[in-house]
């Protein structure tokens, strides 16, 4: 019997309460399916860690995750820590220091989720964005001089390597080239920015060449938003840089039902170290320590970690519980507009795959 080894690291906020409930899935799935096992290690990294230790993680942490088949992780963000010093010491230090640099954010319309777009059905909504996660705008490079004085100044650099950007366009293509529309959108900026963005139309068409058999445009990422929203029915797969990326995967989440919903994987395709699967929401102040958090963000992140494994069954099965539940109104979260619970949603999933069979192949990225 195979048996996984799984990081778990909850991080902060509502990062511990819907971890736990992604774990309790995960031990589901393996007490009821007898092929493979699961053997989790849980970090207590984040914010609290932090208080006590003045960094998010230790120094050689990196070294506990490397031999890891995958790490589910919640939330960095906490009121009275700065948002750059824990999404640096913490999250974006495990995605870069495991060269995770395809972010992938897959958008559908559940069953049952009143979705914003009026005009809309589920079959114009399925997307999946490829986020460039390892450099562009937060590479990290910039710097902060004469603070408090008239003359300060401060910059972020935003970097595009051709390597970089080589690969994350022919990650994206493939991708494109699996799903059924073989449809690819690359959202670019090159009439402001002209010299990386300029670059990265170029590497686009490039590597286009590689693929002949799939269709692809280019959009402005300002324009992207509208048509997000008036054509959502012509896009499919999408690859954008690291900001625009972050910004247009908040919006498709949105315009899906909810922030709660939305996953997404932070993967090495080369596969040298663990990929990290998270819900795409943050740590939730209003709402942490109340159990009130949607953890179907999470579960959904959970498939997506189970595909990544090779375990397809059992990731379609996770999937097809958590439809059954979005479809029943009486187990929406507060994001919804209805009043479960994390654990009754969580328990809710964890008694279908009890009893769910695996349904017929369906795309669920
Ligand atoms: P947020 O995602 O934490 O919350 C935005 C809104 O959505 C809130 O009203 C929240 O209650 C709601 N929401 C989010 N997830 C939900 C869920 N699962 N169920 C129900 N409601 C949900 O975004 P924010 O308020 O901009 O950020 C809060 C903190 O989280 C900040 O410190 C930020 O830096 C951090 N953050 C971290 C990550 C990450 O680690 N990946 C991502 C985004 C934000
Ligand atoms: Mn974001």
């Amino acid at each position: 019997m195979k048996t996984y080894r799984i990081a778990t690291i909850p991080g902060d906020g509502i990062g511990k309460e819907v971890v736990p409930a992604g774990r309790q899935v995960l031990e589901a799935l393996a007490n009821k399916n007898k092929t493979f096992a699961f053997e989790f290690e849980d970090f207590d990294w984040g914010a609290d860690y932090y208080r006590k230790n003045g960094v998010m993680m230790p120094e050689d942490g990196l070294d506990a995750l490397r031999d890891k088949d995958a790490i589910l992780f919640g939330s960095a963000g906490d009121p009275d820590v700065p948002d750059h010093i824990t999404l640096w010491g913490l999250r974006l230090k495990i995605c870069q220091g495991l060269d995770q640099y395809a972010n992938v954010r897959p958008t559908r319309i559940l069953p049952g989720i009143d979705a914003p777009l009026k005009r809309c059905t589920p079959e114009d909504l399925n997307w999946v964005i490829v986020r460039e996660n390892s450099e562009g705008e937060y590479s990290g490079v910039g710097g902060r001089v004469h603070q408090g004085h008239p003359i300060e100044a401060a910059t972020d650099v935003s970097i595009l390597t051709r390597a970089g950007v080589e690969r994350i366009m022919r990650f994206a293509f493939k991708l494109a080239q699996s799903r059924p529309r073989k449809l690819l959108t690359v959202i670019t900026k090159s009439n402001a920015q002209r010299h990386a963005m300029v670059m990265w139309d170029e590497i686009a068409l490039e590597i286009s060449k590689e693929f002949p058999d799939v269709k692809w445009d280019k959009e402005l990422v300002d324009a992207s938003t509208a048509r997000m929203i008036n054509r959502p029915a012509t896009l499919d797969t999408i690859v954008a840089t690291n900001l625009h990326a972050d910004i247009l995967s908040d919006l498709a989440a949105a315009l899906a039902g909810s922030l709660g919903i939305a996953p997404t994987a932070n993967i090495d395709p080369e596969r040298r170290y663990p990929s990290m699967f998270e819900p795409i929401h943050g740590s939730a102040f209003d709402i942490m320590g109340k159990g009130l958090a949607n953890p179907v963000g999470t579960f959904w992140s959970v498939v997506m970690l189970l595909e990544h494994l090779g375990e397809v069954e059992a990731a379609k099965r996770v999937m097809q519980a958590i439809e059954a539940v979005t479809g029943d109104p009486s187990l929406h979260t507060g994001d919804l507009g209805g009043k479960a619970t994390t654990a009754q949603v969580t328990a809710a999933v964890c008694a279908l795959l009890d009893k769910v069979e695996a349904p017929a192949a369906k795309a669920t990225t």
